[in-house]
């Protein structure tokens, strides 16, 4: 676990300083905010997609490490992914990260497993989490939306 440890304070603090897919989006169509009022973390989700595939997205926003490397690995991790596949994506990573047992670790989340360490601060989960919520909301049916 200590491994697992250091590359999660690694990757998180790499993402943090340098998160990728920063910024706007020109011709992105779908667009969601995020808020975490306990953190105050801000994220704004930009998503193109083309047919049912996102085709590029980017955030912007401000937040806590967690909640900026999060955004940052998600848009890598759902880019070229079909609506469907990066929501089951969501799915795993949520397990990942609030199941008790840890029983859902090592479900190919790939570089997302680091953030599995968040299981250890519960206040956390939703700076981690934040993002995810927002694109669900981007790449629902609803083209304007923001979550709490
Ligand atoms: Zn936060």
């Amino acid at each position: 676990m200590s491994d697992l440890r250091e590359l999660y304070q690694t990757t998180i603090l790499d993402h943090y300083k340098k998160p990728r897919n920063f910024g706007p989006l020109p011709g992105a169509e779908r667009h969601a905010e995020g808020h975490n009022p306990l953190c105050g973390d801000r994220v704004t989700v930009h998503v193109r997609l083309e047919g049912d595939v996102v085709a590029d997205v980017r955030f912007e926003g401000s937040g806590c490490a967690i909640s900026t490397a999060s955004a940052s690995m998600m848009t890598e991790a759902v880019k070229g992914r079909t609506r469907a596949d990066a929501e089951r994506l969501f799915e795993r990573f949520h397990h990942l990260i609030t199941d008790p047992d840890g029983t859902a670790q090592g479900d190919d989340l790939g570089k997302l497993e680091v953030f599995s360490g968040v299981r250890e601060y519960p206040t956390r989960i939703k700076c981690a989490t934040l993002v995810w919520h927002a694109l669900h909301s981007a790449l629902g049916d609803a083209k304007e939306v923001s979550t709490e």
